[in-house]
């Protein structure tokens, strides 16, 4: 089997929400659109990540040229789904000169005194950029509504709201990768559990982690309706089971991939005379 059928589909529509999806019927252990097992997605990885790093290297020369296009991979997913290993695995694959990493915690005093979307727009990657953001503006329709930052008639325009910010985001020419990492109830005690066994793991333990837990049923009400209503054609979410790191880390690279390849970009041409060049060079001393 070669390496591009071992997905039954592409990723970007294998792991997309379909007409009635429901978050509460996903297999977060499963593997969908990918035929193959563990030892399979690590042979497939390495060359996907050769595929991805040389990708990545195009739309950095395509930036340097004056082009406009980039990339921004949203991460969003309850404690321990993995956001960080995402970043340390997949973004890690590429050079770090073409990644914009911002992380979104609470709110600063300084961001509070802005609109929600302002300290997102001054995150976006420049062209050329593969932008990644750890949490991003849906955290104004998630944690902000699970407990009742705001009222409901602030929270609820905002998915309109980001649609359409969204949408102005694409049009200026960033191709926009929404990742929803789902682990369930289970995997997410066995990963607090190794947080508070494993002294090299303390550090990611956060006791805020536990009352996040305590809400799981409301935050899944609210990741469903953020997939029923932000999946748009411009701007459409994957939902990744991520039960299997392994997955999570395959699924990812491969969406990252079909992204920056649907760019379509070409080495930048030279904006210098190339004879000129090596002629002089030929002439100079050795
Ligand atoms: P992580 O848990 O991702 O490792 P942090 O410990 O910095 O990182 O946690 C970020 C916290 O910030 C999360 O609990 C998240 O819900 C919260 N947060 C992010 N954005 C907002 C927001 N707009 N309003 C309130 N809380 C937010």
């Amino acid at each position: 089997m070669s390496t591009n059928e071992r997905w039954a589909a592409p990723a970007s529509q294998s792991l997309r929400p379909g007409p009635g999806f429901r978050i509460s019927e996903v297999d977060t252990g499963g593997t969908p659109g990918w035929r193959g097992d563990k030892d399979d997605a690590e042979d497939h990885l390495a060359a996907r990540a050769t595929r991805l790093s040389d990708l990545q290297e195009l739309l950095y020369a395509h930036g340097r040229a004056g082009g406009t296009r980039s990339v921004l991979l949203v991460l969003q997913g309850m404690d321990t789904s993995g956001k960080g290993g995402i970043v340390r695995h997949v973004v890690g694959l590429v050079d770090p000169q073409g990644v914009q990493h911002t992380s979104f915690g609470v709110p600063t005093p300084v961001e509070r005194e802005h609109h929600y979307l302002w300290r997102i727009r001054n995150a976006l990657p420049s062209p050329g950029q593969l932008g990644v953001f750890d949490r991003s503006h849906y955290e104004d329709v998630l944690v902000v509504r699970v407990h009742e930052l705001v009222p409901a008639d602030v929270w609820e325009p905002r998915y309109d709201e980001i649609n359409a910010f969204e949408e102005q985001v694409v049009a200026a020419g960033t191709v926009i990768v929404k990742v929803a990492l789902l682990v369930s109830l289970d995997e997410q005690r066995e990963r607090l559990r190794e947080r508070l066994e494993r002294p090299d793991k303390y550090w990611k333990y956060n006791p805020g982690d536990l009352d996040e837990r305590s809400r799981w049923d409301a935050y899944q009400e609210t990741y469903q309706a953020v997939l029923d209503r932000t999946s748009t054609d411009t701007a459409p979410w994957h939902v990744v089971p991520a039960d299997k790191k392994w997955f999570a880390r395959l699924a990812v690279t491969e969406l990252l991939t079909e992204a920056l390849e649907s760019l379509d970009l070409g080495w930048p041409p030279p904006d210098f005379d190339v004879d000129a060049e090596k002629a002089r060079l030929a002439a100079m001393r050795p």
